[in-house]
């Protein structure tokens, strides 16, 4: 059947459904199935129409375009893919939020993605409880578009392909885009949706010493939902086991600030590029515990030096 435009007003288009569904009333006395099944579609159509009619053709003119301007009308907060399809009136809605996503870069994270990432403590949103968030719930975490998002997908499906362990493979897509912050959900592509993904994360930072920080742990200044690779190197082997809420601590008792030397990521500049890595005053290895008592933050470049003068 050929899909009539939308021209119409929500109101005009109430009034039409309103007579299709009154003349259903004789149809439904019928016998045949197909007649019936015939009768209603005018009416689904009408039902979609009435739908995408909600956002004005000016403000957004595809199926995309509104399930966007909906997703920034109520950013922050649980939207459920009905909705969307409400919005949308199409039947592909899920599809249009991929393409948002991927080829937009707009950071629409799925309700699947958020609750591994709060399974470590890693998307921190006021008034939200993420462990109700269903698979067709969505949230726009992020009003800001991401406009290196399409380069990045190209990238991570290259990756995805190779046969590596899913800790390899977001390692190698995190120091494909160092100092450039990468969605949860881009890890969670790159890891074939594993659901451990948000885990190997973790552990990067807390067993292998990586520099991956997010809004809790490191950078307070990044959006939810975002990881970042501060720099290609990890921490010296002796500070790499520390665990996440000691780690939280420290730097928030540090102000995010080196001890030695004041820096902070304030002060982070292309030509001196630096990030806080956290250091043992007694050495991990010979007995210093991991209590935030024994830690400092450290800038990298104090941290070096520390290092070399044996310290
Ligand atoms: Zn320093
Ligand atoms: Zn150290």
């Amino acid at each position: 059947m050929v899909r009539r435009s939308r021209q119409d007003e929500p109101g005009s288009i109430r009034l039409k459904l309103l007579e299709l569904l009154d003349s259903f009333g004789r149809e439904l006395s019928g016998d045949d199935l197909r007649s019936k099944v015939r009768a209603l579609i005018p009416s689904f159509h009408l039902l979609r129409d009435l739908g995408s009619s909600l956002i004005p053709s000016q403000d957004a003119d595809s199926a995309r375009d509104r399930i966007l301007f909906y997703f920034r009308r109520y950013p922050l907060t649980v939207i459920e893919g009905d909705e969307l399809m409400v919005v949308s009136g199409i039947g592909e809605w899920a599809r249009r939020v991929r393409e948002l996503r991927v080829q937009y870069g707009w950071s629409i994270v799925s309700g699947v993605a958020a609750r591994e990432m709060n399974e470590n403590d890693e998307f921190p949103v006021e008034g939200i409880n993420v462990t109700e968030m269903g698979p067709d719930d969505y949230m726009l975490v992020d009003a800001v578009q991401d406009r290196e998002a399409a380069f990045r997908w190209t990238v991570a499906n290259e990756i995805r392909k190779k046969r590596l362990g899913v800790r390899e493979k977001i390692l190698e897509f995190l120091r494909s885009n160092v100092g450039k912050p990468v969605t949860g959900e881009e890890l969670r592509y790159v890891a074939k949706d594993r659901t451990e993904w948000a885990r190997r994360v973790r552990e990067l930072r807390t067993e292998q010493g990586w520099p991956v920080v997010t809004k809790v742990s490191g950078r307070p200044d990044l959006p939810i939902g975002t990881y970042l690779l501060e720099q290609d190197r990890q921490s010296p082997p002796h500070d790499r086991f520390i665990p996440d809420p000691v780690r939280r601590s420290v730097l928030v008792r540090d102000g995010y600030s080196c001890r030695k030397c004041g820096w902070n990521h304030d002060k982070w500049n292309p030509a001196d590029p630096r990030h806080l890595e956290l250091h043992h005053v007694e050495h991990h290895a010979h007995g210093g515990s991991n209590e935030p008592e024994n830690l400092i933050s450290i800038c990298t470049v104090c941290h070096d030096q520390i290092h070399a003068q044996g310290g």
